[in-house]
């Protein structure tokens, strides 16, 4: 056996297709909305440039094209801020790399360093401007043809800053429209306890699972809890004694040669897999809309939620934090770890 720690892997993040809004917006009115975000994503991105790559594609970037000038921006929105005015996005890209530059300087080129519990992720490609947020931001807007005023007689005014669109979406509980934009998790070294728990949430969520009716339990991966520190010699060597009777049964039953029928070796090591503890390490992919992560980082996260819950979970909250700041604005991590949103279950 060996002693294994949960981490958890951002594997897939929202991409939307900007020439398809804009062919739409084309079609039905607002393009001053999409070029008012990519106008905002440009400047966020010039202000912290990733790489001297990035700030030089930024430049011939088809999309930063399309504003020809920044005075067309701003004729399009003239709350938008001079070309040298940084303003710095409240949970944005700027705002970590600080934190991360303050640890040790980055390689922005290179996946970020892991926290304890959590592997590298890249974060959003401009800041706040995640393709997750333009993309749910796009579908709300639908709603009411919200995109500029005139496109709809009963809309006067809108909202032009995206975060303050999101705050009066989240108030409102217009939840669904959060639904448009799914996060895929890959997580490591979690227990069938944790797994078990996870699968509960149904709604928005799917699950692909390391299966126990084909995986052979030949060594175990196990994390011991807090809680059991005090018995840790005893409970490490019960695990291992459970790793030796897969093996030793392996053996007995007959499943290791190769001429052994595939449904034989897997009825029988489906049936090991009862001998083997709840708490073992095991690897689920989890694919879950922003609704829903927002549901379940606030129960997961919550005092009486399962420690390891907790403390994945707490990962994932931070992600979420990072990748979509403006969605998940409302959110506060309490002195107990707990991440409490100020609007629950949208
Ligand atoms: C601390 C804690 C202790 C728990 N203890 C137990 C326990 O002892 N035994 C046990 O069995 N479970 C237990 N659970 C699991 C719990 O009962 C839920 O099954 C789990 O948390 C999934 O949450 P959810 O019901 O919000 O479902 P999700 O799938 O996350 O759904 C999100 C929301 O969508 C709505 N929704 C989803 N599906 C439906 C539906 N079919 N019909 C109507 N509305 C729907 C609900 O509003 C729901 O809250 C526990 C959970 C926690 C956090």
């Amino acid at each position: 056996m060996h002693e294994t720690k949960p981490t958890v892997y951002l594997i897939a993040r929202p991409s939307v297709d900007v020439d398809g809004i804009r062919a739409y917006l084309t079609a039905v009115g607002g393009t001053s909305w999409l070029q008012r975000r990519l106008h905002d994503a440009a400047h966020e991105e010039a202000a912290v440039p990733d790489t001297d790559e990035d700030a030089a594609l930024l430049h011939t970037h088809e999309d930063a094209a399309l504003l020809h000038t920044h005075e067309d921006a701003a004729v399009l929105d003239p709350t938008l801020p001079a070309p040298d005015d940084q303003r710095p996005t409240p949970l944005g890209r700027a705002g970590h790399q600080a934190t991360d530059q303050a640890a040790a300087p980055p390689d922005a080129t290179q996946p970020r360093a892991p926290r304890e519990g959590q592997t590298a992720h890249r974060a959003p490609q401009a800041g706040g401007q995640s393709d997750a947020q333009l993309l749910i931001e796009f579908a709300g807007r639908v709603c009411y043809r919200s995109w500029e005023p005139g496109l709809n007689p009963n809309v006067t005014r809108v909202r032009t800053d995206q975060r303050e669109y999101f705050e009066n979406l989240l108030r409102s509980a217009h939840g669904s429209v959060l639904e448009h934009a799914s996060y895929s998790f890959a997580l490591h070294d979690v227990s069938r306890a944790f797994t078990h728990e996870l699968v509960r949430h149904r709604a928005g969520s799917a699950f692909s699972q390391e299966s126990l009716r084909y995986v052979r339990l030949t060594d175990i991966g196990f994390r011991l809890p807090p809680a059991l520190q005090g018995l840790r010699q005893r409970a490490l060597s019960i695990v291992e004694q459970l790793e030796e009777f897969q093996v030793e049964a392996a053996g007995a039953l007959g499943i290791e040669g190769p001429s052994v029928p595939f449904h034989v070796k897997k009825e029988v090591t489906s049936a090991l897999r009862r001998l083997a503890p709840i708490g073992l390490s095991t690897d689920i992919v989890w694919t879950a809309n922003v609704r829903t992560l927002r549901h379940v980082i606030e129960m997961r996260t919550a005092e009486g939620a399962e420690e390891e819950l907790r403390l994945v979970f707490d990962e994932i909250a931070k992600i979420m934090v990072d990748e979509a700041p403006s969605l998940f604005q409302d959110f506060a991590r309490q002195h107990n770890g707990a991440w409490v949103p100020k609007h629950s279950k949208v």
